[in-house]
């Protein structure tokens, strides 16, 4: 931090606002920047259309924000100062330990619960790839070394091949990775860099399925890209180098490693060789710097025909954003999935979550056409000493939906604006927080900043009333 002080051309009001959201970040000069489109004229807008109902279909496992706390201690103290408990201590008498199988207070993923919860879904769900969208160490943030972030990225790594031997696995990076976590120097920092974390992240990713060729790529900066199959590309972007709690960006922060200006390349290539693209990342965009976010906005727009789906993590809630059209700015051009967290940091189920998309076949979209998501009850689960898992919803029945498409999303976002204190909205709160609370627990300014949430994808739209990302 002193060495961002230092070398930050900002003023210490700037930086304020930058790291720490003091107020709404402002124009300054320094932080703004603005990357130019390939000289290619964006093609007619084909907006998706929805297959057959018998054509192919991919299942997708997305499984996000792990956690898992290796020094868990069932009883011990919930209610700690630190910002993780459940390690150590004994709780006053009256008050309540660690559950076995977590808690939904500041506590993360016991090991014996993340075991449970692959080994559940490997009995029981049929499904062709997954995607993994980081932050595998707990929350223990003032004390990681680099060696616990590497006991924990290949701990995990060793769970997953156990449990789907034979599954790709099509990762993405988290903030928690590094240490200190948050800090991803880019290369115009010369006193620190990655090589230990992307050394590990590229034999990792390469053991759980990628092909060999996006070493290079993982170890230059843990973005790269690949084919699912023909006609389907997957784009995994390093979203630390947008994070404004990313400290060093506040020395530099355009486009980190070239990696927006890598995606354009690659987006164009898709166009050119009618692919489909499927891109994954840890922030959603939302939560980037302004600049990283104003530059994918404009990205997505202009590749809206060939983008067929988004999925992120990292505010741990299931939620969804929307991308609008930047002229006719009613008109949705592409939407995001916030896929919900296996840890139940902080008051929330365990879940995961099954997309099932438009599959392999000529002109397929590749959009999603349904997914479900299946929770862990941690309270039964406590109560009862076993594991108790139950399938939270399926989309299109839970929200009465046709189909999945942006234009969709869109005029369900209308519904739920038409009748915001209606019982609808409570399900869509009920589901932001995998069923810990109900509709209930959010009045009518929570359910505005939800709605607000979900339709901005750019950070400098952000709702004053929005929630709190962690
Ligand atoms: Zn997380
Ligand atoms: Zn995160």
């Amino acid at each position: 931090m002193i060495e961002v002080i230092a070398t930050s051309k900002l003023t210490s009001k700037q930086l304020c606002t930058l790291a720490f959201s003091c107020e709404k970040q402002p124009y300054i000069p320094g932080m703004n920047w603005n990357l130019t489109l390939p000289n290619v004229p964006k093609p007619p807008v084909s907006p998706p259309q929805p297959p057959a109902p018998d054509s192919p279909k991919l299942t997708i496992l997305h499984i996000s924000d792990i956690h898992i706390d290796f020094a868990y201690k069932p009883g011990s103290l919930a209610d700690c100062p630190e910002p993780l408990c459940c390690r150590y201590g004994t709780p006053d008498s009256g008050h309540i330990g660690a559950g076995f199988w977590g808690d939904y207070r500041n506590c993360d993923l016991p090991l014996w619960t993340a075991e449970k919860i692959l080994e559940y879904i490997a009995e029981t769900e049929e499904f062709d790839i997954v995607y993994h969208t980081g932050d595998l160490p707990p929350h223990n943030v003032w004390n990681q070394s680099r060696a616990d972030q590497l006991y924990a990225i290949d701990t995990i790594t060793s769970l997953l091949k156990k449990y789907f031997p034979n599954k790709i696995f099509y990762s993405a990076v988290g903030n928690h990775e590094s240490a200190p976590c948050n800090l991803y120097p880019t290369p115009l920092i010369k006193s620190d860099n990655l090589t230990w974390l992307y050394t590990s992240l590229a034999d990792n990713w390469i053991q759980l399925g990628l092909p060999e060729e996006t070493r290079s790529s993982i170890f230059r900066g843990a973005f790269y890209t690949t084919l699912v199959h023909p006609g389907l590309r997957l784009i995994s972007l390093n979203m630390n180098y947008c994070a404004s709690d990313n400290y060093w960006l506040l020395i530099n922060s355009t486009d980190p490693l070239d990696q927006l200006q890598w995606l354009m390349n690659w987006l164009q290539y898709a166009e050119d060789n009618n692919e489909k693209v499927h891109i994954i990342g840890h922030h959603p965009p939302s939560s980037c710097l302004e600049s990283f976010s104003w530059n994918f906005y404009k990205i997505v727009n202009r590749y809206e025909n060939t983008i067929a789906g988004q999925f992120y993590g990292h505010t741990h809630n299931d939620e969804i954003i929307m991308f609008y059209d930047e002229i006719n700015k009613t008109r949705p051009v592409s939407m995001a999935y916030l896929t919900p967290s296996l840890t139940p940091q902080s008051f929330l189920n365990p879940g995961y979550r099954i997309y099932t998309a438009d599959g392999e076949y000529n002109s397929s979209t590749y959009w999603v056409l349904d997914h479900r998501t299946v929770i862990m009850n941690l309270t039964a689960s406590n109560l009862f000493n076993k594991t108790i898992f139950l399938d939270e919803y399926s989309v299109k029945n839970a929200y009465k939906m046709d189909y999945l498409f942006p234009n969709d999303w869109n005029n369900f976002i209308n519904r739920l604006l038409a009748d915001i204190d209606g019982d609808l909205m409570g399900l869509v709160y009920q589901y932001y927080t995998k069923s810990f609370a109900n509709g209930t627990a959010c009045d009518h300014n929570c359910r505005q900043g939800l709605l607000c949430n979900f339709k901005t994808a750019r950070s400098e739209m952000l709702c004053s009333n929005s929630f709190m990302i962690s």
